[in-house]
């Protein structure tokens, strides 16, 4: 018996990275999934791996898409219970030279992304009494970063979009949030660099390693389920303790630790 038996998923983003891990683990544990991705080609790969499942080629940050996907979605799978606002993008550069292309577009998939996806599934979920969103910010949204402005910004936002949302459907849908922290994905291959840069990424990470999309899809998995039955409007980060204070001080009190051993 799976988490997720009876339960219809839409993912998005679900081509790659996290959304690809999600889906694979929403099935796993016996949902019906359907995958939604501005890349048709990719997205159709995954649903094989799957083996099958509606395939839906949109852009998140156009509403009259998201509703029309979900209302698709819906009448193929029986119903939607489940939605995971995963699809993201980034950039990295200083504040000052991001275009007003550049900010719009990932501000408009992040944070406009989410608000469509919550607006097209919470009315039938609603109806059909019973549903679960979980949203994907970022560690970037807690503690934001240099270079990353609109997207730090964008992603603090899905965490405030997560709790209104949450305030306004409980008790009947619950809408939590996952914060990734970095995780190994396309999306971040071109921060990895060389084998040293990892391995110092590695290190820096209290669990010692950068995290796996199988690591975020399990969370989500549980988020979705009825074993987070009571959980509503948190969001959680999934970062190996990379959050934990301690940069400042970490190399004296190592060195203060190690000769007390
Ligand atoms: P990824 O491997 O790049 O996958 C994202 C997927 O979303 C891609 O298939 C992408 O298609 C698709 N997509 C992009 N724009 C879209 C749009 N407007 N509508 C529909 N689909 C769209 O990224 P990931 O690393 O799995 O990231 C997934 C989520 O986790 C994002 O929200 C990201 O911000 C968040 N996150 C990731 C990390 C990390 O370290 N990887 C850390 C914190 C948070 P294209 O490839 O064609 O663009």
């Amino acid at each position: 018996m799976g988490l997720l038996d009876g339960h219809q998923a839409l993912v998005t983003g679900a081509g790659s990275g996290i959304g690809r891990a999600t889906c694979l683990r929403l099935r796993q544990e016996g949902a019906l999934v359907a995958l939604l991705d501005i890349d048709g080609e990719a997205a159709a790969v995954v649903a094989e791996e799957l083996g099958g499942g509606p395939v839906v080629v949109a852009d998140v940050s156009d509403g009259e898409a998201m509703d029309a996907a979900v209302q698709r979605v819906a009448a193929e799978l029986g119903g939607l219970t489940i939605l995971v606002n995963n699809a993201g993008v980034g950039a990295v550069k200083p504040l000052h030279r991001y275009s007003d292309r550049e900010y719009d577009r990932i501000v408009d998939v992040s944070m406009r992304g989410t608000f469509n996806g919550i607006r097209a599934a919470a009315p039938m979920m609603l109806e059909a009494g019973r549903g679960s969103i979980v949203n994907v910010s970022s560690i970037s949204g807690m503690r934001p970063t240099r270079g990353e402005a609109p997207y730090a910004a964008s992603k603090a936002a899905v965490i405030a979009l997560t709790q209104s949302a949450a305030l306004e459907y409980g008790p009947i849908l619950r809408v939590n949030c996952v914060s990734p922290g970095l995780i190994e994905t396309p999306l971040t291959a071109p921060l990895m660099g060389d084998e040293k840069t990892r391995a110092s990424f590695d290190r820096k990470t209290p669990l010692g390693r950068v995290g796996t999309a199988e690591d975020v899809a399990s969370v989500i998995a549980f988020l979705c389920s009825d074993m987070a039955a009571y959980v509503t409007g948190i969001n959680l980060p999934v970062d190996g303790g990379s959050l934990l204070p301690s940069s400042q001080v970490e190399g004296v009190l190592t060195a203060i630790l190690s000769l007390s051993d």
